[in-house]
């Protein structure tokens, strides 16, 4: 078995998720007492949030490059960024380290393209709907059409992200509000939606909604189980 890297904290209340999915997955597969190697670095949120915010990301990618180097010091074979926004400066990291990055947005891809889904709509953080690093590489690299919420409903996400659920505060107003835009997206001709954040899940899960979820962080702590086994 491999040992998967995870650069975590970005919230930790989503890294605990990664945690208790990677080790189910490699449980079910193996079975008994078998759990997941992994060497997780995990950092201060209230560090990287104020430099996003700010727009300070060549200092975010030198932050999460250090932590890259450190778990493939600490033997990972493979590893996670686990969060979707800091994908922005995923090659920064990248070129830091010499083993694989899995990349959230492509083993999403793969997915939603192996279930015939060719229009989808996404929810995340600003940088997330609104930026080519992770909306336009769904369509240059992938062919799938995005729609995203308008733009009173994106600061809606947005700040329900920050303020609630990075905090683990869930509130059935924001749970309503995310649930109607989710309709809209379907409305507008989206076959499916992305959970491009890594804390959505804890808000909102496929019980909630017809229209069909592909949440990231399953998705992603799916692909490191698959990596390190396969
Ligand atoms: N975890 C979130 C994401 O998947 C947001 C927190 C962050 O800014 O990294 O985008």
């Amino acid at each position: 078995m491999k040992t998967i890297g995870l650069i975590g904290g970005m919230s930790w209340e989503s890294t605990s998720l990664y945690y208790s999915a990677i080790n189910q997955g490699v449980k079910n597969s193996l079975g008994g007492l078998h759990s997941a190697k992994i060497c997780l670095y995990s950092v201060d949120f209230h560090e990287i949030e104020k430099l996003q915010h700010q727009g300070s990301w060549r200092q975010t990618a030198h932050i999460l490059a250090k932590a890259a180097q450190a778990v493939e010091a600490g033997g990972a074979d493979v590893f996670l960024i686990c969060t979707n926004t800091m994908h922005k400066v995923a090659e920064e990291i990248q070129v830091a380290v010499n083993i694989p990055m899995i990349h959230i947005a492509d083993a999403t891809a793969r997915v939603l393209l192996a279930n015939g889904m060719t229009k989808v709509g996404l929810l995340g953080t600003a940088f997330t709907m609104q930026e080519d690093f992770y909306k336009g590489r769904l369509s240059q690299e992938f062919g799938l059409e995005v729609v995203v919420p308008n733009a009173e409903q994106q600061v809606m996400v947005h700040e329900v992200i920050y303020q609630e659920l990075c905090l683990g505060e869930i509130n059935l107003d924001s749970k309503q509000k995310y649930v109607d835009v989710i309709q809209d997206l379907y409305n507008q001709g989206a076959q499916a939606v992305i959970l491009g954040c890594t804390e959505i899940t804890l808000l909102v899960q496929q019980k909630d909604t017809p229209v069909p979820l592909y949440d990231t962080t399953a998705i992603h702590a799916q692909s490191a189980v698959a990596a390190a086994l396969g």
